[in-house]
């Protein structure tokens, strides 16, 4: 680099035009190496500690209203869903995983660093599994599937309710694609995320309390209800199962 070889990414002219409006021949080899260091920095990925954003939402934060309140929305999405943002922009700085993907960070990490990475990536897949008028029926490929394994979408909702209410504690409850192209239900405690496992993730409820406690209190049994029958995005699920 200070040899002169081209600055990656940036034509050699551009990367150099600051150069010219400094007396860079009275900086002498010092001067020359910080500011060649100083535009290596600025001109690659690798000088930039990549900082996660809060994805935005789907949809307002009133769409789905009866069934989710703004209010919720505003705990929910606004003040937990970017707490695991900011909690995980601080956790990695200074490590290996400063300028990784989510996905990557998600696959690689453990402890605290994969907590809120995983919460991240869970929750706006969460955001997605709902939409405004939502529930009705799956169609296509999907659809098959959901018969072949459980019947008909009335057993599978049983199934799928069983398992969110059953799932102990904070969690997440999923509708995955398996490898052989079936459809299972599995669920998952605290920031579990199919990412791991090897399955394709296709809809997901949150049934950590604060996914419900505003607008349902204790009932975890009538926020599955709804969410099956008046927010889930089948137009959604139907485009992870065919990815
Ligand atoms: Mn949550």
């Amino acid at each position: 680099m200070v040899g002169g070889a081209p600055l990656p990414q940036v034509p050699r002219t551009m990367a150099r035009q600051p150069h010219a409006k400094y007396p860079i021949k009275k900086l002498g080899l010092y001067g020359k190496i910080v500011a060649e260091v100083f535009l290596f920095l600025l001109t690659t990925k690798k000088g930039y500690i990549m900082e996660h954003t809060l994805p935005p939402l789907p949809y307002a934060k009133n769409a789905l209203v009866p069934h989710i309140s703004e209010e919720t929305f505003d705990y929910h999405y606004g003040k937990h869903h970017q707490a695991y943002v900011t909690n995980l922009n601080n956790l990695i700085k200074g490590t290996e995983f400063e300028n990784a993907s989510l996905k990557d960070i998600i696959k690689k990490s453990s402890g605290g660093i994969y907590n809120n990475s995983a919460q991240i990536w869970n929750h706006t897949f969460f955001w997605n599994s709902m939409k405004p008028n939502g529930g009705g029926t799956p169609s296509g490929a999907l659809a098959d599937a959901i018969n072949k394994k459980w019947g008909s979408l009335d057993e599978f909702k049983k199934a799928f309710q069983a398992s969110a209410v059953g799932n102990f504690g904070s969690g997440w409850t999923w509708l995955v694609k398996k490898a052989d192209g079936s459809v299972d239900i599995v669920n998952m405690g605290a920031a579990g995320t199919p990412l791991t496992t090897g399955d394709t993730a296709l809809l997901t409820i949150d049934v950590w309390e604060h996914a419900y406690y505003i607008d349902y209190r204790n009932l975890r049994a009538k926020f599955v209800e709804v969410f099956l029958n008046s927010l889930a995005n089948w137009d959604f699920a139907a485009a992870n199962y065919g990815a």
